[in-house]
């Protein structure tokens, strides 16, 4: 006997190239799908259809979207010209969640990790500097006068910041940093929103 009907070794496939999914975790969700109701797993297909065809990045921030640009870039209640920088959406959503950063976002999408074959130009850190270049590329076309370096305190955070305040030596920008009240090692996603209030009240000089 060969293995599963073909259409169940696809869904296997598929589900075996998310992360953290092994070939077992994947045929119990598999499975877990099979025994589902039919409106249940067809709300599931539907839904990955609409990520598909709906969301994207912002043309600006990098921020998941469903429209361009995103909904903190054309916030005429926010000072744009402050940016602060992320790793990844949900570090976003964490800060966002402390209601305490009224400026507008940049997510870099990862963190400089020479191990993991990634370099700064995996990142989006060329569309940060065109954004403190150029206030046209920056979101409501504001200047940028302040970058604030909201990485993870881990080596590739570190690692990612230092090369950030490099580059953006040369440009007429004020260049903070989120305070060091983050534990060492640990993601930015997983402080709490005391802890990041903390840090983003208290940020120095980078
Ligand atoms: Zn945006």
């Amino acid at each position: 006997m060969r293995g599963y009907p073909e259409p169940v070794e696809r869904l296997l496939a598929a589900l075996e190239r998310l992360p953290g999914i092994g070939r077992r975790t994947a045929a119990r969700l598999a499975f877990h799908l099979l025994k589902a109701s039919p409106d249940e797993t067809r709300e599931l297909a539907q839904s990955l259809e609409a990520l598909v065809d709906t969301v994207g990045c912002c043309s600006i921030c990098w921020h998941l979207t469903e429209v361009q640009p995103c909904r903190v870039c054309s916030d005429e209640r926010r000072d744009a010209g402050c940016v602060l920088v992320v790793e990844e959406p949900r570090d976003l959503l964490g800060i966002e969640a402390t209601s305490l950063h009224r400026g507008v976002y940049h997510v870099l999408t990862g963190r400089i990790d020479p191990l993991g074959g990634v370099g700064p130009s995996d990142l989006t850190i060329a569309a940060l500097i065109d954004r403190v270049s150029d206030p046209d590329r920056n979101a409501r076309r504001a200047p940028v006068t302040e970058v604030i370096l909201g990485l993870s305190p881990t080596l590739e955070g570190d690692a990612t910041a230092l090369h950030l305040s490099q580059v953006l030596a040369s440009h007429d920008v004020q260049v903070t940093r989120l305070a060091r009240g983050l534990p060492a090692g640990g993601r930015l996603e997983h402080a709490s929103a005391s802890v990041l209030a903390d840090a983003l009240l208290g940020r120095g000089p980078a």
